[in-house]
């Protein structure tokens, strides 16, 4: 852990530099690019029955979007206003009323009729509801009846046989602790929040590589490094004020290099809306694109190496930092042989990149004094996205950009409340402070009182397909507790998920809203439990940014929902229903002492204690993780892991699909067009060649194929990789493989092979092999 403390925020330089405009033509007139004034005009208006409340939201509580992180509308990175349309978006969760009653309790196949944007806008969960099979509306219960059936049903199974779930919506420190607490005091490991689909290869991945499970640094780093790379990160979109801290390294002289299939028109050029000659002209972002193939960037990376130790026999020197190796890395001769075995042709191949350009990105990178690796789901989103992120320590440790200013390896956040969830211990592999080992065991259980279950608790994924193992297997899932999460459009294969759900006897979803996943029935009952927003949690809470920040956001005054309650107290209440006897143990009454518990659980978060007033902050780990090359490993010292390519499975013919991001937050869409490249959420991105050899025109209507699933779209042509399409996520879902996870991080792998045809074709040929389907129900068994 570093000593060096964050300084706070800094100027933006306001003189106008016309070297980075987009275009000398202002707005970007004719460009497709996004409107944020009328989208901004358009929340003022969805905001307007509740406008002083949505004003001291956005003034006084810390943002509920990505985990950038904002406190009101000041950061710690710039001076200056931070907000933007994502933020505005999300704020009508926070402001609109409650459900109708009338359509509540609507025939639950009038509610299914609705996607799960129609569902959101219906208006916030009122009070506890119930539904059990048959019953065709949901039904207004009490929160004792509520709770004492959830605690009843817990007492009846193995604690096995239960799962916990957080999401990150706007979730608060104080109840991924105490849920994390919850589930060990009633006897199950099966607890897990929504890193484990989008980060949690990069927590595992730094740790066996440095040591940490987090940003080594700072945004403030980006501004002045040499060199800043994107890979598998489309920032400007996923977290929109990052855009502003791209403006001002720009304006310090730093490259910026994006890494990517498809060239991502958000970080190419960008219209800041809140720095004036950006807001006219734009900004160019990217100094350089390298369009890699889908799952090519292991390969990218081992050339990368190759190059670099080339360069090395021939110029001692001139390509890695040896001081900062002999200092603080292990393993410099193992991946040497490794990366020398490297065959070009092959890395080329799985890459997509040709050899000159890897030599540029090469150079580049071994002529910087500095640099800082920024990546998101392109790169974790794999079966392999551990070694994935693993590379980019490898590089990183080679070049010495660790542990000081304007240098560091940075998985960049899209929940506000993801980072600290893991820390906080709702994870199957963590305990607050550390990993889920003897040693922590034993720690927490001094300070809990309690015994803490020994063995492994289940990822999601497993968990929900425990729901289909047979009635007496001990991990049989029975109850299921989530709050928020909608499994089915996150998830891969979303026919299977329905019937996991489908097969639990007892779901809870806690939340704010409905989504389609509430809607699915259960064995025995669904029960829905109206949560608080995190400016409504009694008493405030706290939550983690990307660089560590652990901001204080206070209870905000304004209309409440009739029965929600604050989630950590839910928490408590289930567990002196389960153990009566023993519920002094998970006792809290105000947020304050749950804080002050996460102190003493989790070293690392000494300081939150004190955290009480709006716009406290403090930064845990200092500006700098590995300050001075010293990683918190056994032995101190980074380690440099030779990683393999790995396999990939695509026929000749077919392409590789991955899946982008439009306008949403997560699985929430907020737009049918994604504002960058005017596409509609059906579209499916392709190479104009690639398509041209199919014989597939612009705007056509096709199909992307495989065993998994059937999609249909129309072709969009792009400038992406050929051979790698993109379609919008979560609506590709169908795609992919269920039961497929990495095996370190347990991430579900979200790329995969598939064809693409016309639909003329598509269909014609399924016509000639047309066979009807079997429907069990209709089949008469012979008497
Ligand atoms: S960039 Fe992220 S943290 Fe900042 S206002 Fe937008 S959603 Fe909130």
């Amino acid at each position: 852990m570093g000593k060096t403390k964050h300084n706070g925020p800094i100027k933006l330089p306001m003189t106008p530099d016309p070297k980075h405009w987009v275009s000398p033509i202002p707005f970007g007139l004719g460009k497709v690019k996004p409107k944020h004034i009328r989208d901004t005009l358009k929340v003022v208006l969805e905001n307007r029955d509740n406008l002083p409340y949505a004003y001291r939201i956005l003034t006084q509580g810390v943002c509920d979007g990505c985990a950038l992180g904002v406190s009101g509308l000041y950061d710690q990175t710039l001076t200056g206003p931070h907000l933007c349309t994502t933020r505005l978006n999300v704020l009508r969760l926070n402001t609109m009323p409650a459900i109708k009653g009338e359509i509540l309790h609507a025939d639950i196949d009038e509610l299914r009729k609705m996607d799960s944007t129609d569902l959101r806008k219906l208006g916030r969960i009122p009070y506890p509801l119930s539904r059990k099979p048959g019953e065709n509306k949901f039904k207004r219960i009490s929160w004792d009846e509520a709770l004492n059936k959830i605690a009843n049903k817990i007492k009846s199974i193995d604690p096995k046989q239960l799962a916990f779930f957080l999401t990150a919506r706007g979730i608060t420190n104080e109840v991924y602790y105490t849920a994390g607490k919850l589930a060990r005091f009633i006897g199950t490991n099966n607890i897990d929040n929504a890193s484990r689909i989008c980060h949690s290869p990069s927590k595992t991945a730094l740790k066996r590589s440095i040591g940490i499970g987090a940003s080594s640094c700072n945004y403030q780093d980006w501004i002045g490094t040499d060199v800043l790379i994107f890979w598998g990160s489309v920032a400007a979109n996923n977290q929109p004020v990052s855009t502003k801290y791209m403006y001002a390294a720009k304006r310090k002289g730093t490259k910026i290099i994006c890494i990517n299939p498809y060239r991502e028109p958000a970080m190419d050029g960008y219209w800041v809306p809140s720095i004036p000659d950006s807001a006219l002209f734009g900004t160019k972002i990217a100094d350089d694109f390298y369009q890699v193939n889908i799952g090519g960037d292991i390969a990218f990376m081992n050339g990368v190496m190759k190059h670099w130790f080339e360069m090395e026999k021939k110029n001692p020197g001139s390509a890695l930092d040896h001081n900062f190796i002999r200092e603080h890395a292990n393993g410099l001769e193992n991946l040497r042989n490794h990366i020398e075995n490297q065959d070009w042709e092959q890395l080329e191949k799985s890459s997509g990149i040709s050899k000159e350009r890897m030599l540029e990105f090469a150079t580049l990178l071994a002529k910087s004094k500095s640099g800082v690796f920024v990546w998101s789901m392109g790169l974790t989103q794999h079966r392999f996205g551990t070694d994935n992120i693993s590379q980019v320590a490898n590089l990183a440790i080679l070049q010495g950009f660790i542990g000081r200013e304007h240098c560091g390896v940075m998985p960049i956040r899209g929940h506000s409340g993801v980072q600290g969830s893991g820390e906080m211990g709702a994870d199957p592999f963590v305990l607050p402070g550390s990993d889920f080992d003897e040693e922590n065991i034993d720690r927490m259980e001094k300070i809990w009182g309690f015994d803490i279950p020994k063995w492994q608790g289940d990822i999601v994924g497993v968990s929900l397909e425990n729901a289909v193992l047979p009635e007496d297997h001990e991990r049989k899932l029975k109850v299921f507790y989530t709050s928020g999460g909608n499994f089915l459009e996150t998830m891969p294969d979303p026919h299977f998920m329905k019937k996991c759900l489908e097969n639990v006897d007892v779901r809870v979803h806690q939340d704010i809203i409905l989504n389609t996943s509430t809607l699915v029935d259960a064995k025995e009952e669904v029960i829905v439990l109206p949560a608080m927003t995190r400016y409504e949690q009694r008493g405030g809470g706290t939550s983690t940014s990307t660089e560590r920040m652990v901001y204080f956001s206070p209870e905000i005054k304004g209309p409440r929902i009739e029965e929600a309650r604050s989630e950590w107290e839910i928490y408590v209440e289930l567990a002196a229903l389960v153990k009566p006897e023993q519920k002094h143990l998970l006792h809290f009454t105000e947020g304050e002492q749950i804080r002050a518990e996460i102190a003493v659980a989790n070293r690392n978060y000494d300081g939150i204690q004190h955290l009480k007033d709006k716009g406290d902050v403090f930064q845990w780990g200092g500006a700098w993780l590995c300050e001075g090359g010293i990683c918190p490993t056994e032995d101190g010292r980074g380690n440099l892991i030779p990683i393999e390519l790995p396999e990939l499975r695509k026929p000749e013919g077919q392409f590789y699909v991955t899946s982008r991001r439009g306008k949403q937050f997560n699985s929430m869409i907020y737009s049918e067009t994604d504002p960058f490249n005017a596409a509609d959420r059906y579209d499916v991105l392709i190479h104009p060649e690639d398509a041209q050899e199919h014989g597939i025109l612009e705007n056509e209507a096709i199909v992307v194929h495989n065993q998994q699933g059937t999609f249909h779209g129309k072709a969009k042509y792009a400038n992406t990789r050929r051979g790698n399409i993109s379609v919008y996520w979560p609506e590709g879902n169908v795609l992919l493989q269920k039961g497929v996870y990495e095996k370190f991080a347990g991430i579900p792998e979200y790329n995969i092979s598939v064809m693409v045809e016309k639909a003329e074709t598509f269909n014609a040929y399924k016509d000639t092999k047309y066979v009807e389907k079997r429907n069990e129900e209709l089949e008469i068994e012979p008497s």
